[in-house]
């Protein structure tokens, strides 16, 4: 459970209006129907904006009832819907979105997505004084500011799941797996999921990889013995194809790997009840802290507690993976 801060309301806010930005994850609706039916309490009209920042600039937005989000907390992706938006990082596209918000007397934005989309949720509230609130929704649960983001838990699951599956297999023919999970920038979900599948190797890109002493830790424990089948997780990298450039190598190397590239199941799915209280108790804090007066912030989760973070910050910096979660991992599977 989460320690929640006491907020003490202080505007007198007439109507609000949310989005989902940049890539879905599992538990974006439980938090849209966190800040509907809290918003709704408080006597707060919510638009619900269709895809995110293209659906902003087209003014595509309804007003949402309680009803409007029954029956979604345990739907996986956003009924929202979700884009990419490019001509909102220019500052007048940008101004013209304040523009529309206001003409519709909608006085605060919930943005539910990923660093790009909490960045334009900042720069949005720094260049016209619109208030924003960010909350982290991804799956890959890179977020400067909060341990933890929407969808991630969910997607660490699902891709356990799948790997457990695979090492059946990987068992009963005696083979190794190379198998890629998401993290473009960020190993995550590769170290999480690597340590509960009790994966032999976990390739990151906060660390350089040593493909020789990969090969050679793969023939040293097919010549023991033990261990002649494994997982070998890795994060997909900023360039794709590295799982298969890896599996070539290790070819070369005398190694015959399968690969296994799990991608977009990772995003879909129910999410679970972790994420679900999660993004509940986030959607609902952040009409809250609308509320007490806060803008530029991004609620999130530090230390079981719920706090916000100037959204500037997630600009200034990032959120680096513990060098020691890694040391467990490959500590645990010798
Ligand atoms: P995510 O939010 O999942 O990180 P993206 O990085 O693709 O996904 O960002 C989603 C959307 O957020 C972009 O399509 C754009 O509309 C907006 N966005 C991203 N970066 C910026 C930026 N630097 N300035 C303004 N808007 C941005």
């Amino acid at each position: 459970m989460y320690e929640l801060p006491v907020l003490e309301p202080k505007l007198p806010l007439k109507a609000l209006a949310v989005m989902t930005s940049g890539g879905d994850a599992p538990g974006m609706n439980a938090a849209i129907r966190g800040v509907v039916r809290t918003a709704l309490n408080h006597g707060i009209e919510v638009y619900g904006i269709k895809r995110g920042f293209s659906g902003l600039l087209e003014d595509d937005m309804q007003l949402l009832d309680s009803q409007s989000v029954s029956n979604i907390v345990q739907r996986g992706g956003t009924f929202l819907k979700s884009d990419r938006c490019e001509a909102f990082k220019q500052p007048e596209v940008r101004a013209k979105t304040a523009q529309i918000l206001r003409q519709k007397s909608i006085d605060g934005l919930v943005v539910i997505g990923g660093d790009g989309s909490l960045t334009g949720a900042h720069l949005l509230e720094e260049e016209t004084g619109f208030a924003t609130i960010g909350i982290p929704g991804t799956i890959d649960n890179d977020i400067f500011g909060s341990d933890d983001t929407i969808g991630f838990d969910t997607a660490v699951n699902t891709a356990l799941d799948a790997i457990d599956r695979i090492r059946d297999t990987a068992h009963s023919h005696e083979r190794h797996f190379l198998v890629e999970v998401m993290g473009r920038n960020s190993g995550f979900i590769a170290t999480h999921v690597g340590i509960a599948a009790g994966a032999e190797m976990i390739v990151v890109p906060e660390h350089a990889l040593d493909l020789e002493a990969l090969s050679l830790q793969l023939a040293s424990s097919r010549v023991a013995g033990h261990g002649s089948s494994g997982i070998i997780v890795v994060a997909e990298g900023k360039i794709p194809g590295l799982t298969g450039r890896l599996a070539e190598q290790l070819r070369i190397h005398g190694q015959k790997p399968h690969v296994c590239i799990l991608g977009h199941i990772q995003r879909g799915g129910s999410p679970t009840g972790h994420d679900r209280v999660l993004a509940s108790c986030l959607g609902a804090m952040a009409v809250k802290y609308l509320l007490a007066g806060y803008s530029d912030i991004m609620v999130g989760v530090r230390d079981g507690r719920i706090v916000d973070t100037p959204l500037d910050d997630l600009l200034r910096y990032r959120k680096g993976l513990d060098p020691e979660l890694l040391n467990i991992a490959l500590q645990l599977h010798r």
